[in-house]
């Protein structure tokens, strides 16, 4: 899910971008939107109640935020309704959706420097990946589904000579989209995209330290022709206004992306109201196993790196456990170790910048305990291992590589979250499958082999939802993504993301 996966579509959209200065200068003029989208209008919450978000690079404030909160809900879930029940979008011609669909991309394209800043002022991803990659992704997203609402077909069943039998696919009504903050646009396109193709109306809960990019959108979906109530977007805190959507009676599937705690409240919000259908997105502990016929251990190194340090590692399908075979074990690791060396965290305004920031001060305290935890159980970091640019007032960890870890260990386990890469030696194929299995994740898992008989049966053999031979990170719009086990159920992006957002119905017509 991170911006590599997204090569393939979005090359061709991979321009030379504004210097430092440029980006610098538009910061400190913008004036972020921190108002809530209900019903076809910025709105503050009901309670008057705001909260800050802050520029995890700098610690400073960049806009206050509408708290919305349960009579927030109860107003744009009502909205929401009366809009789906009114035809306006639900029923509205296919090809006229998807002329909004498109249109909405092409705004999003066309606000691509405004987002990619609020993205990166937002949570301190490089300002490069948010423009080329972040934006780029969100509108090709939200592009494909537009495209494909012509293209749903429904079925018909063999009958008597006297029935007609229709199977066709209908939406389900009111969608709550509940999202992270690690790609705040991406993974709110993941839920937006399929959700309105299929004709629902959509509330959508941003994360409280990434709601800005949301927002905006909303008023771009409205200028491309999508009716009133057909979007809203609510910001505020998970415990009130994301509980209050997993609770309501009146919304009919929630699609979350997030972690496997919250995840799991969302199946029990389900059960303690309308029994709602539930698609979770949930987190991972990845394994990326190098056996020692791997072909190319350059390449193998900087797969590795990517997979870990990307995004400063904040990314649920990060390949948090290098699972290596002895024999290549010291050569792999000085390789993934020296190019850890030499990514420097830095300002995220800068398009230079290669690894930006952490999400925000908690996060930042969660994965130093864990580095603390990795050393204090036996590990032995070979490379970062501290704070970084603590001058900048902002949140950054260096990346870092632990060695000599066992799968029992806490920094084995546990969703770290953070640039933090954890090697397994292993004797065998085999060891390493059972070791790769070794976890209640199952979101992606990858191999380098240069024999084409064990890449097969490895990638058999893997518990994941993504599995990767001799690639890591890899992806398009056309395949879907989701996990196995505690990683969730449902997928996203392709056509199977329909699955999570449509219902069937058997109609049978006599005569
Ligand atoms: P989180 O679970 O804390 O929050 C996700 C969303 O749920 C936010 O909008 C939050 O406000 C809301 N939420 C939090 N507590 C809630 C509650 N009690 N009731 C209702 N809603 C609540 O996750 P996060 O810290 O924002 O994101 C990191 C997690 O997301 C990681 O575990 C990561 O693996 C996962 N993730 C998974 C995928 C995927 O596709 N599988 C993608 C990105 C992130």
């Amino acid at each position: 899910m991170r911006n590599t996966q997204f090569t393939q579509i979005s090359r061709s959209f991979v321009v030379n971008i504004p210097d430092a200065s440029v980006w610098r200068a538009r910061a400190q003029e913008i004036r972020p939107e921190g108002r809530a989208f209900i019903d076809g209008n910025y709105v503050g919450a009901l309670s008057g109640r705001t909260f800050a978000t802050v520029n995890p690079a700098t610690g400073q404030v960049i806009a206050q935020v509408a708290e919305c909160g349960e009579e927030d809900v109860n107003l744009a879930v009502a909205s929401a309704r009366k809009a789906f029940e009114s035809g306006v979008w639900s029923r509205r011609a296919p090809a006229e959706r998807k002329a909004v669909m498109l249109r909405f991309a092409q705004l999003m394209m066309e606000h691509r420097e405004e987002l990619a800043l609020l993205e990166s002022l937002d949570v301190g991803k490089p300002v490069a990946n948010a423009y080329n990659g972040d934006i780029v992704s969100s509108a090709t997203c939200i592009q494909w589904y537009g495209e494909a609402i012509d293209k749903l077909y429904g079925e018909t069943a063999p009958a008597a000579p006297d029935m007609t039998t229709m199977i066709v696919r209908e939406p389900l009504g009111v969608v709550a989209a509940v999202v992270p903050w690690n790609y705040p646009l991406s993974m709110a396109s993941w839920k937006l995209g399929p959700a309105l193709a299929a004709g629902n109306s959509v509330v959508l809960k941003p994360a409280e330290q990434s709601p800005l990019s949301a927002i905006r959108i909303a008023a771009l979906a409205m200028e491309a022709g999508l009716p009133a109530g057909v979007l809203n977007v609510l910001p505020g805190y998970g415990e009130t206004a994301g509980r209050a959507l997993g609770l309501h009676m009146d919304v009919d599937a929630v699609g979350f992306t997030g972690s496997t705690a919250v995840g799991k409240l969302f199946m029990q919000y389900s059960g303690q109201s309308n029994i709602k259908r539930v698609g979770l997105e949930c987190g991972g502990k990845s394994p990326h196993i190098v056996l020692d016929d791997c072909a190319d251990l350059d390449a193998a190194a900087r797969a590795v790196a990517a997979g870990i340090f990307g995004n400063s590692g904040q990314v649920c399908n990060a390949g948090s456990r290098l699972i290596v075979q002895a024999a290549v074990r010291d050569e792999l690791l000085e390789k993934v170790a020296a190019i850890a060396r030499e990514l420097v965290p830095g300002d995220p305004l800068d398009p230079a910048t290669k690894m930006g920031a952490i999400v925000s001060d908690v996060q930042h305290a969660s994965i130093m305990s864990y580095i603390d935890a990795g050393r204090a159980d036996g590990a032995r970091v070979v490379a970062g291992g501290r704070a970084a640019r603590p001058e900048s007032g902002g949140y950054f960890i260096e990346p870092t590589v632990f060695d000599g870890v066992n799968n029992d260990m806490r920094i084995a386990r546990e969703e770290i979250f953070g640039p933090v890469l954890s090697a397994i030696t292993v004797d065998s194929p085999e060891e390493a499958v059972r070791v790769a299995n070794d976890t209640i994740y199952g979101l992606a898992a990858a191999v380098w082999t240069s024999n084409v008989t064990r890449a097969q049966q490895v990638s058999r053999q893997l518990k994941a939802g993504v599995v990767w031979v001799n690639c890591f990170d890899r992806g398009t719009m056309s395949s879907p993504f989701g996990g196995f086990k505690q990683s969730g159920f449902g997928r996203d992006k392709s056509m199977h993301a329909f699955d999570k957002y449509m219902d069937w119905k058997a109609i049978w017509i006599a005569g």
